[in-house]
């Protein structure tokens, strides 16, 4: 049955009561005290003017405090946008105006970042705006004239004089209970706009209803066979899909908790997997191979730990060999989604081959009704197409994915021509290139933009990439085109080895040239440290980014 996300946190609330919904080291909430809090708070921001459809910044961190205020703003009827808050000052200026938001909750500073003083850079006079119930609207500030309240959570850096805080939404809140009553949304509505990672680009703002969201959580439980109380630890941005939906929103599925960091450690993950007894963890790969390597894992009892969802990149085979010996994880599922589809829409199951789960990214979900225990057939139709032409392909033949189904977005905000490129018909054209397997289980071979061609061949980086993958004295490897007068782009593999391992130049081109055809082979090989890889917040690597620092450095 669709749900409203605050209609499902008091359903929760009434099931699981004083279980704990969020820990952090410092302070446990539970079920019964997120529906509260999130609803003073929806009664604060009803008070303060917030409408049924209005726009609300959530600039947050992994805070306790994500959860009750994310589920407040669905509550007040409002429309959430969290946003990344490692976004320097151009990116939030852009994201603040594209998003037209005109309530903004914000950290005061984090990691460094002083959110006042980007703040009073992107649009002076924001701290003037009302910080209580007004009948007189302020004058617009010529920066952001949409901007209307901004609410602040002093966590690491001084609060404004004379801007609200959250704890003062809880009062006002208090002074006004039952303001929210009437604010309900249906679960057809857009409840969050959500930005792209930006792999490819500029990020675009993803219009997903709450049902949406709701149900692909409620997929990803069946799918992974949650049973009761489980404790995903995880440092994914609750901003993203990833975090979002397969931490927070699958962990309501079965009065399960979460167990939210604010930045990844390997350290930090390692003692909060045994001080809070987690029994799952969400990474993508660059994140496990830094916990594989990381020499605190052997003195921290794992034992809790049983499962490990990754996401959003292909893994080499060799790393779930490696986090089953060595971590002692049954359990290891892998996804793919993307933000437009409302989050994964294919996981591997549990029990499936671990060459499964490096060769494929899994089937589509299992689509439930009410209940964890029913399950009602997929929840995503997927297929290939021609590229060039649209046309249906055979199933095994590769081509651009493409998928429909209820979780789907409705657009992007406000980007009405990319919106028509990306939904046709009914289907999400994906970007993304792969092939469905006659079991079903879908392959991605790569993105459509990231292939390169040299010397006139098309190459697919994937080949090169699980090539030098699988060679001993590699951690990563990455395979991009590079300008070049003679070939057009030249192709070049960009590694990090293992630490204290040896491989060089050479012996990179010898191995291309044992096993790949000659226009395949990379004409330049760099060597890089893990911390140079450009990535999202979310930990993908961002190869338009690593093609200039590629550039760079052939120089
Ligand atoms: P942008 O659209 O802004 O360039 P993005 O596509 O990375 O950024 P997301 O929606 O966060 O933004 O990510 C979805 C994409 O991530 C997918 O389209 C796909 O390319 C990639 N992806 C996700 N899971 C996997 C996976 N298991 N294997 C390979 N690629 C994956
Ligand atoms: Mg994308």
């Amino acid at each position: 049955t669709p749900r409203t996300l605050d209609a499902w946190l008091d359903e929760q609330a009434a099931a699981f009561g004083e279980r704990p919904l969020v820990i952090t080291d410092e302070r446990t909430i539970s079920y019964a005290e997120t529906a509260e809090w999130s609803r003073r708070l929806a009664d604060g921001l009803v008070a303060l003017g917030v409408r049924p459809g209005d726009h609300v910044g959530l600039l947050m961190a992994n805070e306790l405090e994500f959860a009750p205020l994310k589920f407040a703003i669905a509550r007040a009827g409002g429309v959430a946008i969290p946003f990344n808050y490692l976004y320097r000052q151009e990116e939030l200026a852009y994201v603040l105006e594209q998003s037209s938001c005109r309530t903004l909750i914000t950290m005061t500073g984090f990691a460094g970042l002083d959110y006042p003083a980007m703040l009073d850079a992107i649009a002076p006079g924001w701290d003037r705006l009302p910080a209580a119930p007004t009948d007189e609207p302020a004058p617009p500030l010529d920066a952001l004239p949409e901007l209307a309240h901004v609410i602040q959570l002093p966590n690491g850096g001084a609060p404004r004089d004379g801007v609200l805080t959250v704890e003062g939404l809880a009062a006002l809140g208090d002074a006004h209970r039952g303001a929210s009553d009437g604010a309900r949304r249906a679960p057809d509505d857009v409840g969050d706009i959500l930005y792209t990672s930006g792999t490819t680009g500029s990020p675009k703002g993803v219009l997903v209803t709450h049902d949406a969201v709701l149900r692909t959580a409620h997929g990803s439980a069946l799918s992974r066979a949650f049973e009761d109380g489980r404790r995903i630890l995880f440092s994914l941005p609750c901003y993203h899909m990833f975090g979002y939906v397969e931490g927070l929103l699958a962990a309501t599925m079965v009065g399960g908790a979460i167990v939210p960091q604010t930045a990844f450690d390997p350290a930090a993950y390692f003692a909060g997997i045994e001080r809070h007894r987690a029994t799952d963890i969400l990474c993508v790969p660059t994140m496990t191979v830094a916990l594989l390597e990381h020499p605190a894992r052997e003195r921290h009892d794992l034992s809790s730990l049983n499962a490990i969802l990754s996401g959003a990149a292909p893994a080499p085979v060799w790393l779930w060999e490696k986090v089953q010996a060595e971590l002692g994880v049954s359990e290891i599922v892998t996804g793919y989604g993307m933000t437009e589809t409302g989050g994964a829409m294919t996981l591997t199951l549990p029990e499936d081959p671990l060459a499964f789960t490096s060769e494929t990214v899994g089937r589509p979900k299992i689509a439930g009704a009410a209940g964890l225990d029913a399950g009602d057939g997929p929840l995503t139709e997927y297929k290939t197409i021609d590229p060039v032409d649209g046309r249906d392909l055979e199933p095994g033949a590769e081509g651009e994915l493409v998928s429909r189904g209820p979780t789907n977005m409705l657009g992007f905000w406000a980007k009405p021509e990319e919106s028509a490129l990306a939904i046709r018909d009914g289907w999400i054209h994906s970007g993304d290139l792969g092939r469905v397997r006659e079991d079903g289980y879908l392959q991605i071979t790569g993105r459509s933009k990231e292939l390169y061609k040299s010397g006139g061949e098309l190459v697919m980086p994937k080949e090169i990439e699980e090539l030098l993958s699988a060679h001993d004295a590699v951690s990563q490897a990455f395979a991009i085109g590079v300008p070049d007068d003679r070939w057009g782009e030249a192709g070049c593999a960009c590694i990090v080895r293992h630490p204290g391992a040896e491989l060089d130049a050479d012996q990179v081109i010898e191995l291309c040239k044992a096993s790949l055809a000659r226009f395949k082979v990379p004409k330049h090989v760099l060597f890089l440290d893990a911390d140079e890889l450009p990535t999202t917040p979310t930990g993908k690597v961002q190869k338009f980014r690593l093609v200039r620092l590629a550039q760079e450095r052939l120089a």
